[in-house]
C-alpha cells in the first residue's frame, strides 16, 4: 500500500477505467498506472508489477494491449477453471465408481440370498413332488388291490 502511495498516480491504481487485468510475475493484479518521469513517454499509461520499483519486470503499454492479447489471457483463465473443472468431474467419477462399487456388491448379496431361495424351494419342491408322487402310488395300489 505504501508503494502505491508513494507512486503517487493516484487513479491509475484505480481498475476502475482500465478494460484489463494482467497479473504479473509475482501472480499479482498489475495496476494501471501513468508514466510520471518526463520524456517520449510522458503521461503513456501501462500496466506494471505492483512492487515497483522493485519490480519483477512485468510492463505492458495499455495502448499497446490487444484484444488478442486480451483474449489469450481469458483463454488461460477458462482453461485454469477447465481443469478445476475436470479435476472436480474426475472426483466426481471416483465417487460414483465407488457407489457403484457398493451397489454391485448389494446386488451380489441379494443375488445370493435369492439363490439360496431358489434353492430351498426347489428342494422342498421335490419333496412336495416325491410325497405326491408316493401318494399317487399307494392311491393306485389300493385301486389295484380293490
Ligand atoms: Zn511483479
Amino acid at each position: 500500500m505504501v508503494t502505491q502511495m508513494s507512486m503517487g498516480s493516484g487513479s491509475s491504481v484505480d481498475s476502475r477505467g482500465s478494460r484489463h487485468q494482467f497479473r504479473c510475475h509475482c501472480n499479482k493484479v498489475a495496476p494501471l498506472r501513468t508514466v510520471k518521469v518526463r520524456g517520449p513517454n510522458h503521461g503513456r499509461r501501462f500496466y506494471g508489477c505492483i512492487n515497483y520499483p522493485d519490480h519483477c519486470g512485468f510492463m505492458r503499454w495499455e495502448d499497446e494491449v490487444t484484444d488478442f492479447q486480451d483474449l489469450q489471457l481469458r483463454v488461460l483463465e477458462k482453461d485454469t477453471i477447465i481443469s478445476e473443472l475436470e479435476y472436480e468431474k474426475e472426483e466426481l467419477h471416483q465417487i460414483v465408481k465407488k457407489l457403484k462399487g457398493r451397489k454391485d456388491i448389494v446386488l451380489e448379496d441379494e443375488m445370493k440370498e435369492l439363490k439360496f431361495e431358489v434353492a430351498r424351494l426347489r428342494t422342498e419342491m421335490t419333496n412336495y413332488l416325491k410325497a405326491f408322487f408316493v401318494c399317487m402310488v399307494v392311491i393306485v395300489v389300493v385301486l389295484i388291490g380293490k
